[in-house]
């Protein structure tokens, strides 16, 4: 098969296929970086001061709007935290309904529109999707590579935790073409670890691996099984609020009650100094015996001993985890071959004497605990790049393939690259009461609305019994065998009601066109996104007028005649919001009416109680 190269600074397509360098990029909670291979060698790529390749994944607003990203941003953390996002990672792929009893964790807003659309960030009057803020980290690491390598990338393999379910995994492949990348691949963040070790290419009979990666705020350790270069997660466990933060936490609490500083930790100044004297502290502690600082007219001293007992408890939990994960895969330690330590929090050597004694064995550290993930990508990519002929490359599909959805968009079902043969699923309902067909139009293509896709054909689920809108749960199948025939199969799960459908995607489109196809999304990404972003708007936006409607009709005896009168313009305005085509408008309506209504509805739910209570005895 020939190979169609992409060059997207001319925005051209090459016939002969050229060597592209292909990049590794960590997304990390805390931090992230970018890696490459060189001949046959990953390594990392550091900032112009070429000490550091870790970019803090902080992402401020300027009052301008213009974007700062990494140190420059963390340093606002404190003194801006409104217009200072952090911790995006934890959002991506996520509704509000997912992350509601996290939101004191986040020092931004986070849009709570009190059902399960995806979040969004609020700055000022501007909303932001995860998807855009990654973007942006994604941007910084793609222009720091090719100021370093003096020539434009555009291929990516990026990394994500074992745990990523399919909403996360797409969200990030999402942000990365926002940022002007095709990700060809998204790997585990446990398997480019293995692969950094070079475990695969061990001719063995297979080994049996436990990754444990103790990142700033997260935790989570993965067991692996790796054969014939395949790499299978049998089991993964963690904690996602456990990380190298808390450890700094207990160094404040421990100094705090010592020099008796509650006074002086009401100024935030002076509490991020701390915070930061605490970090140094425990870094300091992994290579030093004792620590002596001090800070104002305060001096601070911590000795390892004490720091030890201090972080105790949080260790143990690392290790209960560990031991919860190889009962999943029902493995004793013993069965394990290797221990691969991941993320900076491992360098504390407390951590590594207890892996020690809990698995029999030392655990691997010759790689930077930092780094070894962005390395794993870029060999994962280097492989992909074609450069490393002792990995088989897996048939997989050149184009995404999906269905439509309200308001036109495409809504991907087997994401381009997967493997061949392939089956996903995926649940939809009906948006009319009483809907008793329904349309399932199958679309090929990397555009977010299916006018500047493909169309492959479609077909009409009939007899679905009458339902109110959102009540049917209608399930859509891609299967795609190993000769490239798709099926699509509707089926409404109550009634059992079923039809399908087969297409061959690939006939009829030469490989030169994919190319193009694919070129023509990269060049519209941020259009494309713009356009879904306000279409996403308007269908949200149009079932919160709906319900509100419904709402007042249901309970307007409750409410007072300027409430009813007030809550309906809240409605006019989000009303004509939706006609016009900025979504920040049509978010700040639907954020001011949600605002407005939420305490009338807590109040119509007490009334509706009490009233069901009435005329009963408890
Ligand atoms: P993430 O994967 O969540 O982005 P990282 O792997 O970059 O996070 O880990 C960042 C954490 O590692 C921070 O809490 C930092 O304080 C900690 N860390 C870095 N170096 C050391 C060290 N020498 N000793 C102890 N902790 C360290
Ligand atoms: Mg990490």
């Amino acid at each position: 098969m020939a190979k169609i190269g992409i060059n997207l600074s001319e925005g051209k397509v090459n016939k002969e296929e050229k060597k592209e360098i292909i990049i590794g990029i960590d997304l990390g909670t805390t931090n992230s970086l970018v890696a490459y291979s060189k001949d046959g060698n990953p390594i990392t790529v550091k900032g112009k001061d070429g000490k550091n390749s870790l970019i803090p994944s902080v992402i401020h607003f300027k009052s301008d709007k213009t974007v700062l990203v990494g140190d420059e941003a963390k340093e606002k953390l404190i003194t801006d935290p409104e217009n200072t996002i952090y911790s995006v990672k934890r959002l991506m792929g996520k509704s509000f309904n997912d992350v509601d009893n996290q939101k004191d964790y986040f020092g931004y807003r986070i849009i709570d529109t009190d059902d399960d659309s995806l979040v969004k960030i609020r700055v000022e009057d501007k909303f932001y999707s995860p998807i855009e803020l990654s973007a942006q980290i994604l941007k910084t690491l793609k222009k720091r590579i090719e100021e370093n390598l003096e020539n434009s990338v555009s291929k990516a393999v990026i990394t994500v935790p074992a745990y990523f379910n399919d909403a996360q995994r797409q969200a990030t492949k999402d942000a990365g073409k926002l940022a002007g990348l095709d990700v060809l691949r998204i790997v585990n963040e446990p398997t480019a670890a293995a692969l950094a070790y070079g475990l695969s290419l061990d001719q063995n009979d297979g080994q049996t691996v436990a990754v444990y990666d103790l990142g700033g705020g997260t935790f989570d350790v993965s067991v692996l099984r790796i054969e014939n270069g395949i790499f299978e997660v049998l089991s993964t466990n963690g904690n996602t609020f456990l990380g190298g933060d808390d450890l700094d936490r207990v160094i404040i609490d421990h100094w705090s009650s010592l020099y008796k500083l509650e006074d002086q930790l009401a100024d935030a100044n002076f509490k991020q100094a701390l915070r930061l004297k605490a970090e140094l502290a425990k870094k300091t502690l992994s290579k030093q015996e004792t620590f002596k600082d001090t800070l104002n007219n305060f001096t601070l001293e911590l000795s390892k001993d004490t720091f030890e007992v201090l972080i105790n408890p949080l260790i143990e939990e690392t290790l209960n985890c560990c031991n919860a994960a190889l009962k999943d895969a029902k493995l004793s330690t013993a069965e394990i071959d290797h221990v691969l330590l991941v993320g900076g929090s491992t360098r504390v050597p407390l951590i590594k004497e207890k892996l020690q004694s809990l698995f029999g064995k030392v655990p691997n550290d010759t790689l930077d605990p930092d780094e070894v993930v962005a390395l794993g990508a870029a060999i994962q990519a280097d492989i992909l790049a074609g450069n490393n002929r002792e990995m088989l490359l897996l048939d997989i599909t050149p184009l995404s393939l999906g269905i439509e959805t309200v308001g036109g968009l495409m809504d991907v079902i087997l994401p381009r690259n997967s493997k061949i043969p392939s089956s996903v699923g995926r649940n939809y309902t009906t948006s009319i009461d009483g809907q008793k067909n329904l349309k399932v139009a199958v679309y090929q293509g990397e555009r977010d609305l299916v006018k500047d896709n493909r169309k492959l054909g479609e077909f009409i689920l009939t007899d679905i019994p009458p339902m109110p809108a959102g009540i049917p749960k209608i399930e859509i199948q891609f299967l795609l065998d190993a000769d490239g025939i798709l099926k699509v199969k509707a089926k409404e799960l109550r009634s059992e009601q079923e039809t399908e459908i087969r297409i061959k995607p690939s006939y009829g489109i030469s490989e030169e066109e994919m190319a193009l196809m694919l070129l023509d999304s990269m060049k519209n990404a941020e259009a494309d996104m713009a356009q879904r972003v306000l279409l996403e708007a308007r269908n949200e936006a149009n079932s919160v007028i709906l319900a509100s409607a419904k709402f007042i009709e249901q309970n307007a005896a409750i409410f007072s005649e300027v409430e009813v009168k007030d809550l309906k313009s809240y409605i006019q305005k989000l009303k004509e919001a939706v006609e016009g085509t900025d979504k920040d408008l049509i978010n700040k309506a639907m954020d001011e009416l949600n605002t407005f209504s939420r305490p009338l509805a807590e109040r119509a739910m007490d009334h509706n109680i009490s009233e069901a209570m009435k005329g009963k005895k408890l």
